[in-house]
């Protein structure tokens, strides 16, 4: 047993249906490495050990819950490396792999702008997050809740939302109710616009979101008169290809 820690955002998931369930979402048929983040005491290592084939690695911060998972899975060939999985400038991704876990809900956008990081080599994650946040990440433009990492991750990924999990599923009952997403590489290869100004704009139009883009990007327009009507709007307004173009616009005005 390993005791719960909430600082680390610890909810052991105890329904063996769901950890079934949640790991046969991700497909293995699109590459052979996993990674699973903070596996815990191994709920889903136990259905991912048994995939034929697989290249397993776990990413998990507790030490306590390393040393439990090292003596469970001693049988197997598996990676099982202590770390934090979000922190900067270390990293765990490796080429073309898939990612899994039941995410610790206080750091789930940190790890998708981690994956986003590396976007190049994550083909497909399959996460249980805040349900909340879930709908979030799927929302479209013209809802209150689209915002940053809706845009950045639909730029690059489909979002399934696959199923709700209840609290009463795991040890201790989160606060929150859970939902298993999956969001999976498009084709999108480039953005086709300066891609670092083009998250830089994202984020800067949604810290002042009910602003609208003249004022809130007001540092990047560098006291250029921009007419174009993109700029009256506001940016849950945007679709993902209104922000590649708003990109492309600024783009050419900062080369003026
Ligand atoms: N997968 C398990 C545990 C989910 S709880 C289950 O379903 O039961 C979230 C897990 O993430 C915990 O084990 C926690 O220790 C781990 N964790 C928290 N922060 C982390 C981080 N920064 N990097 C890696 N793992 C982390």
């Amino acid at each position: 047993m390993v005791r719960p820690k909430k600082h680390l955002g610890q909810h052991f998931l105890k329904d063996n249906n769901i950890a079934q369930k949640i790991v046969n979402s991700i497909d293995t048929n699109l590459s052979k490495n996993v990674i699973e983040i903070g596996p815990g005491m191994g709920i889903l290592t136990d259905f991912l050990v048994k995939i034929p084939d697989i290249k397993l690695s776990l990413i998990e911060i507790d030490s306590e819950s390393v040393d439990y998972l090292k003596n469970r899975f001693k049988e197997h060939k598996l990676a099982i490396i202590q770390d934090d999985f979000i922190k900067p400038k270390v990293n765990h991704i490796t080429e073309n792999c898939l990612i899994i876990g039941n995410f610790p809900y206080n750091i789930s956008s940190q790890i998708f702008f981690k994956i986003l990081e590396n976007k190049e080599n994550v083909i497909q994650v399959v996460g249980m997050i805040q349900k909340e946040v879930a709908e979030r990440l799927k929302s479209p433009p013209g809802n209150k809740t689209y915002g940053i990492l809706s845009v950045l991750l639909q730029a690059y990924y489909d979002i399934d939302y696959l199923f709700t999990v209840n609290e009463t599923v795991f040890v201790p009952p989160p606060k929150v109710k859970s939902a298993v997403i999956r969001i999976s590489r498009n084709n999108r290869l480039s953005i086709n616009c300066n891609e670092q100004l083009f998250f830089q704009v994202v984020k800067m139009a949604f810290n002042q979101r009910r602003k609208t883009l003249r004022n809130s990007l007001k540092k990047m327009l560098e006291g250029k008169d921009v007419s174009n009507e993109i700029f009256s709007k506001r940016p849950e307004q945007l679709s993902v290809d209104d922000f590649i173009f708003l990109t492309q616009s600024l783009d050419i005005i900062k080369a003026e």
